[in-house]
């Protein structure tokens, strides 16, 4: 009880620090113009306080840099490479890991080696590299999520759910043959960074086992999503993270991980799995794009820096300061009346730019809007997550219109003070009471793949 009392404060103090540059207004208008307002062409350097995304930004603890030190860069059969192998078969149960250079890799790898084409993959929303890498191997994505992610007032505890009625009518409609798995993320980033329930994924599992198609699990966020469990699940308050961590892994068959999100280093991933056959062809592919098997594309002293980071994710006193700080900032800005996704989730607050700019169409792209402003206001980067990062179908052309059209602000882990949330969350104000004044987008420039990344864009006229 006293524990829900007491702040989240960090369990760590400050070593080190990078300065950071200040900008003018003026200086501002002038670099996101240059960026074609989309905040991911801006420099780094322009940026004050940089929420683009918690992928590859956390900082790494002295222990992380010293096992950077112990770096074994043997070309094969690096011990880095079984110090990693070791702890994610601890602390995630599964017992072979091939090494990817970051979690799109690992995606590429399970989608080739699982999907013939004209396969069906049901996933728990869509993410933008996972169901690009099931399209480019021949799958079609559909989403089984319950409806209740699409809704971001909704206040549901467990979000990330997959709805069990969905994928009976996907078998009914295509027959399990045709499915090769389903693809299941914890926090489920694109809702939000909702969680999946130890209930609904215990369903799932039988689900899968009735009909015999594995899980492949994205758990990029997994710890984050156990500290949901612990907190919301009846039966859970008394478990170690570590161990819902373990847990939830023990359900799933396959693993890709993005270890540059929770496992607390800058680059780096890997694909884990407990089939033997799978793993001997994991292997034989790896090589082709990525590296020897024993490294994946990355650098000893990378993977020794992952296997610590691992254990020091999963650490309760860790997971409560990370989580405990994206709701103070979400806390700030729901006190003030800004719409944002409820419940808050674990690495980001997302804001609804839909409430915010009523006055702007979802085809002006009024998230992306949104994120361009904030940046012009006060140096804070956001990234934007609806319509321009939902692309377009890839049979008919047109624009997938989704009902979330969000802006993001992501929160590196271990790298910015509750005085620099009390700065985003001032400039949220601010330019959401002013949000009239924001003209919609339309882009000048749209690549064919992940358009968000390197999409250019100009202003409409009144
Ligand atoms: C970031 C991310 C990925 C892709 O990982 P990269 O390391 O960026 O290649 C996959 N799934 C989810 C949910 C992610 O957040």
């Amino acid at each position: 009880m006293s524990a829900k009392r007491r702040s989240w404060a960090e369990p760590f103090r400050i070593k080190m620090v990078e300065l950071l540059k200040t900008t003018t207004r003026e200086e501002r208008e002038r670099a996101i113009a240059e960026a074609g307002y989309n905040t991911f062409l801006l420099r780094s350097e322009d940026v004050y306080i940089d929420l683009l995304t918690d992928s590859g930004v956390s900082a790494m603890s002295d222990r992380q840099w010293a096992g950077m030190m112990l770096g074994d860069e043997a070309y094969a059969g690096s011990a880095n490479f079984y110090h990693l192998r070791d702890t994610i078969e601890q602390c995630y149960s599964y017992k072979h890991t091939v090494p990817t250079h970051q979690g799109r890799g690992a995606e590429h790898l399970v989608s080739r080696l699982l999907i013939k084409p004209g396969d069906w993959v049901p996933g728990n929303m869509y993410f933008t590299t996972t169901r690009l890498h099931q399209e480019l191997a021949g799958a079609s994505f559909v989403d089984v999520i319950v409806d209740a992610a699409h809704d971001p007032a909704d206040p549901s505890p467990f979000k990330g759910n997959v709805d069990l009625d969905k994928l009976d009518a996907l078998v009914e409609r295509v027959g399990a043959a045709r499915i090769p798995y389903v693809s299941l993320a914890t926090a489920v980033n694109m809702a939000g960074g909702q969680p999946v329930s130890m209930a609904n994924l215990r369903e799932l599992r039988a689900w899968c086992d009735r009909h015999r198609i594995p899980i492949v699990h994205d758990m990029t966020r997994v710890a984050e999503n156990a500290y949901f469990v612990q907190q919301r699940e009846p039966g859970y308050a008394d478990r170690s993270v570590a161990s819902i961590v373990h847990e939830i892994c023990s359900l799933t068959d396959i693993a890709t991980m993005s270890a540059k999100k929770d496992a607390l280093v800058n680059i780096g991933g890997f694909l884990a799995m407990n089939d033997d056959d799978l793993y001997r062809r994991a292997c034989d592919l790896v090589v082709v794009y990525e590296g020897l098997h024993t490294y994946g594309g990355l650098a000893g002293r990378d993977m020794e820096a992952m296997a610590i980071g691992i254990r020091e994710s999963i650490d309760d006193h860790h997971i409560r300061a990370r989580v405990g700080q994206v709701e103070y900032l979400g806390h700030k800005l729901m006190q003030a009346g800004v719409p944002i996704v409820q419940p808050i989730g674990g690495h980001a607050v997302f804001l609804d730019a839909r409430r915010i700019l009523p006055h702007l169409p979802q085809e002006q792209f009024p998230a992306q809007a949104l994120a361009a402003a904030l940046y012009v206001d006060a140096g804070v980067r956001a990234m934007e997550r609806g319509a321009v990062s939902a692309g377009r179908n890839k049979d008919t052309g047109q624009n997938y219109m989704p009902k979330l059209e969000l802006v993001r602000l992501t929160i590196p882990r271990r790298v910015y003070t509750q005085a620099h949330m009390d700065v985003v969350a001032e400039s949220v104000i601010e330019v959401a009471e002013q949000a009239r004044t924001i003209k919609g987008l339309r882009f000048s420039y749209e690549p064919e793949q992940l358009r968000f990344f390197l999409g250019r864009f100009e202003p409409l006229a009144d």
